[in-house]
């Protein structure tokens, strides 16, 4: 055969492997083997015609308000109630959300789905079997081989680009993000020039890097200052990162309400209004963010106002533990009722633009004894450090992973393969 009719055979069987996308189902089908030769004349190999494939998937997302009754029927399942059931042990599959795929197999000449896959988490997916009388339900769970690693990312933009490039996930960078978190605003405090090092297990299938597991020690070096922290796990069973001397890197507050955003006027209790053209101080820290980015509660306290507050608009304001305040202005959404009880981290309302404000974005004030001050440098309070029965326990765990954080330095590359 020559080169050009295997070109033009490959070609074919190419076609065949398509995705087919209507609306929101997407239809994936699974190639046959390469079908030989077309042959040119003269005929010199019979050739079958390719077999269609036996099974193909038809990929559902799931839109907003769906039910499992509407879908289920469409891909020809009529034991709803019993798909449910056999969920059941897992999953409760009456609570699917939005924007998640339900995966339905075909089997060639069977008029309905043979199999439905629903994942529950990045490494779990429901498998239900609709072959038989009724639906029986298992779990796919992926084995990871893991070992431990050391990898560092240089930050020349920004820490998502540097660890996208450096084959991590999204979810691997918020977990990353938060170990600093108290420390470091990564909106604003990261600068060119930064480098996270990071000691945990790397989870690998067949051989090769799927994502982060368990992390060890993190170190970031950014603008001159160097921040250290291991996890560690005290006796009662609470999982917490600390610098080496034993304080904990969590701090009651959090840097910055919001996760990504960038701030867009600073606390200034000098500033010159243009338009007054007067001094008008900035009792807040303004972040710039879209209308409806989610906005978080910097500490743990009690919701104290709830409504709407002149030209603040829809206003939130925690009352924390100690001579702290917190408030939350402009928003286009309250998420919360006055006088409940708040987490560090917990949802308070979204970002929007009502009051005095002319676009989208969050005006945050931090008091102290009620008095403004700047929440981007203030100095904020420490929480416990470990006790001392504990010291000698995290010595152990500091002083069997900071070489490892030093390793990965020494080596001078982007990315240390752990392979
Ligand atoms: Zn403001």
């Amino acid at each position: 055969m020559t080169t050009d009719a295997r070109m033009r055979a490959r070609l074919l069987a190419t076609s065949f492997v398509g995705t087919l996308a209507m609306g929101g189902v997407t239809l994936a089908m699974t190639a046959p083997e390469p079908a030989e030769a077309v042959p040119v004349a003269p005929v010199v190999e019979e050739v079958a015609p390719p077999e269609p494939p036996r099974f193909a998937d038809v990929v559902h997302t799931i839109s907003k308000g769906e039910t499992l009754g509407a879908i289920l029927p469409r891909y020809g399942v009529t034991a709803i109630q019993g798909v449910v059931d056999a969920a059941s042990e897992h999953t409760d599959l009456t609570n699917i959300r939005a924007g998640r795929d339900l995966v339905f197999t075909y089997e060639r000449d069977v008029p309905h789905a043979v199999a439905l896959r629903y994942a529950l988490d990045e490494d779990t997916t429901l498998v239900l079997d609709l072959t038989g009388d009724a639906p029986a339900s298992s779990l796919d769970v992926i084995e990871y081989e893991v070992a431990t690693g050391t990898r560092a990312l240089d930050v020349d933009g920004s820490l998502w680009n540097a660890a996208i490039d450096a084959g991590l996930r999204p979810a691997d960078i918020v977990r990353l993000s938060e170990v600093f978190q108290w420390e470091v605003d990564f909106n604003t405090e990261l600068r060119a020039g930064a480098r996270f090092t990071l000691v945990g297990e790397e989870l690998h299938t067949e051989g090769s890097f799927v994502r982060l597991g368990d992390l060890h020690a993190v170190r970031l070096e950014n603008d001159g200052d160097v921040y250290t922290a291991v996890q560690y796990e005290q006796a009662d069973g609470t999982l917490g990162w600390y610098h080496p001397d034993g304080t904990a890197s969590k701090r009651p507050f959090l840097r910055s309400p919001l996760e990504y955003s960038r701030v867009s006027s600073k606390f200034n209790l000098k500033r010159y209004h243009p338009v007054l053209k007067s001094a008008r101080p900035h009792y807040g820290t303004d972040f710039a963010a879209g209308s409806g980015t989610p906005v978080r509660a910097t500490g743990d306290g009690k919701v104290v106002y709830a409504s709407t507050n002149g030209g603040h608009g829809k206003y939130v304001k925690l009352d924390h533990a100690g001579p702290y305040t917190t408030s939350y202005s402009h928003l286009s959404k309250i998420a919360v009722k006055n006088g409940s009880q708040v987490k560090q981290g917990d949802l308070i309302g979204y970002v929007g633009s009502t009051g005095l404000s002319t676009g989208p974005h969050l005006h945050y004030e931090f008091r102290v004894n009620g008095k403004a001050v700047d929440a981007m440098n203030v100095d904020l309070p420490n929480v416990e450090p470990l006790p001392e029965s504990e010291m000698a326990g995290f010595a152990q765990v500091r002083d069997h992973w900071l070489p490892q954080l030093d390793g990965g330095k020494d080596s001078g590359m982007a990315v240390v393969d752990a392979e």
